[in-house]
C-alpha cells in the first residue's frame, strides 16, 4: 500500500484568460501553456471537467493598464467575464480567482504605489480597498473561493468583511499565506504580462531563509478568515508546507510556479530524467509534505497519469 495518493481532485489547474487575444497564444516559457480568449477557456474548463479536475486558477491580463488597476475590478473585466462564462458552462467547476493588482497595474506591483525620489512605497491600506472591491467583483460573477495573492497587511479581514458585507458569506478565501520572494517567478510574469517596471518586489513577499515568519504570516490569515492556507514555490519550501499544515490543521495549498515547472520541462528536454516520472515523483513529495490542494501547470496530464 502507497501511504501517498494522488487524485486529480488535489489537482488545481492555472488558467491565464486574455482580454488581448482572440486565439492562444504559447508561453515560450512556459511550453503548453497559454493565454486563452474567454471563449477557450470555457473550453479548456470543459476539458478539464471532464478529465476529473474539480477546481481552476484564473489569472487576467486585462487590454489596459493603469496607476490603480482599475480593471482588476471592472465589472465587464477579463476575469469577470470568464467567471461567468465559465460558471454558466460547467457550474460544477469550483472556480477560484487571483486576487491581486500586478497584472493591471502600469507599474507591475501588486498595490498602489507612491514614488518618492528613487524609492517607492506601496501604500497598503489604498491597496488592501482596491483589493476587496476585486473580491467583490469576482464573487459577483460567480467566483466560488478567491485567492488574494498580493501579501498586503489586513487583506484576508478586509476581504472577508467585505464579502460578507456584500451576502458573499459563502464564498471562500485562499489565501497565499506564505508567499516568498524567490528565483522561479521569472516565467509566470511572461504569462500573465506583470513584470514590475521598476523596483522589485521584496518589499512585501518574504525572505526565504524565514520560516518563523511564514509561521507567522500564515496565523494572521488564519485569525482574519482565510479557509485554505496557500504555500508558494512549492519545492524548496517544503518544510513551510508542512508546518503551516501541521501547526493550523487547515486546508492547505501548495503553487508549483512557473519556474519549477520549466526546470523540469528543460531537465526532461534535456535528457536528464523523464518527464512523467519527474513530475509524479514532485507531486508526491508535496502530498507527502502536507499538500491538501496543488496548483500546477501539469493539472491535465496528472488527472490522466494518476488514472492509469
Ligand atoms: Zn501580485
Amino acid at each position: 500500500m502507497r501511504e501517498t495518493k494522488l487524485s486529480a481532485h488535489d489537482i488545481i489547474l492555472p488558467l491565464f484568460v486574455s482580454e488581448k487575444v482572440e486565439r492562444r497564444r504559447a508561453i515560450t516559457s512556459l511550453p503548453g501553456v497559454f493565454q486563452l480568449s474567454v471563449n477557450e477557456a470555457v473550453e479548456e474548463a470543459r476539458h478539464a471537467s471532464e478529465l476529473g479536475l474539480q477546481a481552476l486558477l484564473l489569472f487576467g491580463i486585462p487590454a489596459a493598464k493603469d496607476d490603480r488597476a482599475s480593471a482588476a475590478f471592472a465589472e465587464d473585466g477579463i476575469v469577470q467575464q470568464a467567471v461567468r462564462a465559465i460558471k454558466q458552462r460547467c457550474p460544477d467547476l469550483v472556480v477560484i480567482t487571483d486576487v491581486c493588482l500586478c497584472e493591471y497595474t502600469s507599474h507591475g506591483h501588486c498595490g498602489v504605489t507612491k514614488l518618492d525620489g528613487e524609492h517607492f512605497h506601496v501604500l497598503n491600506d489604498e491597496t488592501v480597498e482596491l483589493l476587496a472591491k476585486t473580491a467583490i467583483s469576482h464573487a459577483t460573477a460567480g467566483a466560488d473561493l478567491v485567492a488574494p495573492s498580493d501579501m498586503m497587511d489586513g487583506r484576508v479581514g478586509a476581504i472577508r468583511q467585505a464579502l460578507d458585507e456584500h451576502g458573499f458569506e459563502e464564498t471562500g478565501i485562499m489565501s497565499y499565506a506564505a508567499k516568498f520572494a524567490s528565483a522561479f517567478y521569472g516565467p509566470f510574469r511572461e504569462a500573465a504580462e506583470s513584470p514590475p517596471q521598476y523596483g522589485d518586489r521584496q518589499s512585501y513577499q518574504m525572505d526565504s531563509a524565514n520560516a518563523a515568519e511564514a509561521l507567522r504570516e500564515a496565523a494572521l490569515d488564519v485569525e482574519e478568515g482565510a479557509d485554505i492556507l496557500m504555500v508558494k514555490p512549492a519545492l524548496p519550501y517544503l518544510d513551510i508546507l508542512w508546518r503551516v499544515r501541521k501547526r493550523f490543521g487547515k486546508p492547505t495549498a501548495v503553487y508549483h510556479v512557473s519556474g519549477e515547472f520549466a526546470m523540469v520541462k528543460a531537465g526532461a528536454a534535456n535528457g536528464c530524467f523523464e518527464e512523467r516520472a519527474a513530475v509524479l515523483e514532485i507531486m508526491t513529495s508535496l502530498k507527502r509534505a502536507g499538500a491538501d490542494l496543488i496548483v500546477t501547470y501539469w493539472a491535465k496530464e496528472l488527472a490522466q497519469w494518476t488514472q492509469e
